[in-house]
């Protein structure tokens, strides 16, 4: 998304305005290319070992974040997210959660890609929405339900205290574990099954993130939230616009519920969907 791409929907009669709107563009177009500038000396005078790849392409796609962070502000009552959630996208290469044939700038992309058997890594919007909106931070114990490519898990995994998540494809899960772990992510423990019971032996959770859209919240998700802690899914029919919302569980039990934003997952499936 460009921002400044809105300049060229308006008439003769605002080109002064027009002309304002294109510096504004221009200067922070400039200042967007000096600051790279800068980041690339610097990530030049790293050693090899520690220069990170894509990092311009990871700057791009978080300032693209940040951009529609406050578009959509007046929505998601989130118009910017909190720092440690920005560092974390800055922080995970995203190029290594994605199949090989995507492992360029492609992956830095604001949007989802295919991860195989149908399934999708989440825009980098949405990643970074559904974890501000789970208000965790370093003390957390965070359960994910669609582990997927491991991103999500991996963005989380940057500054909470440990990340369960649950994957009902084998293969994806398998995949997920193994590059968290080339990754270095230590406090991530993947399972392969289905999320719908969530994870007791672990519970309660202080957050629980829920990648995949079921038709209504199951139960077992709720139970296994700590008084104070939310549960951040999208709800509706597949194929269909869902809603994102987060329920959060009172200190006397009760669940309150916001709708955030419509949204499109990929369906919550249960284990006779799954072929092996
Ligand atoms: N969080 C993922 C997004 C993956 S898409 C990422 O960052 O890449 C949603 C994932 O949920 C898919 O991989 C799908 O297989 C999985 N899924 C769907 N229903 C599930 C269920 N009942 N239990 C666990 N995983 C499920």
């Amino acid at each position: 998304m460009d921002l400044c791409l809105v300049t060229t929907s308006w008439e003769s009669s605002h080109e002064r305005l027009l002309l304002t709107i294109s510096t504004i563009c221009d200067v922070t177009r400039f200042m967007y290319r000096k600051r790279f500038i800068a980041l690339s000396l610097m990530q030049a005078a790293l050693p090899a070992w520690a220069q990170s790849e894509f990092a311009e392409e990871r700057d791009f796609m978080v300032e693209q974040v940040i951009q529609l962070a406050e578009l959509t502000g007046a929505e998601t009552g989130r118009p910017q997210f909190a720092d440690r959630v920005i560092d974390a996208l800055r922080t995970v290469p995203r190029h290594e959660f994605v199949p090989e044939a995507l492992r360029g700038a492609a992956a830095y992309r604001n949007s989802p890609l295919p991860i195989g058997r149908g399934q999708t890594i989440s825009q980098p919007y949405i990643v970074a929405l559904m974890t501000d909106l789970a208000e965790v931070g370093s003390e957390s114990v965070v359960l994910e339900i669609g582990t997927g490519s491991g991103y999500q898990a991996a963005v989380l995994a940057e500054f909470v205290d440990h990340v369960y998540t649950i994957e009902i494809m084998e293969p994806l899960g398998r995949r997920a574990s193994e590059t968290l772990e080339r990754q270095g992510y230590a406090n991530v423990s993947v399972r392969i099954g289905d999320g719908y019971q969530g994870w007791p032996e672990f519970a309660p959770f202080d957050a629980i993130l829920v990648t995949a859209a079921p038709e209504e919240v199951p139960q077992p998700l709720i139970e296994q939230l700590k008084p104070g802690g939310r549960l951040v899914i999208p709800v509706g029919p597949e194929n269909q616009v869902q809603s994102l919302q987060v329920l959060r569980k009172t200190g006397s039990g009760e669940t309150q519920i916001t709708a955030v934003l419509p949204v499109r997952f990929v369906p919550f499936l249960n284990e006779d969907d799954v072929t092996p």
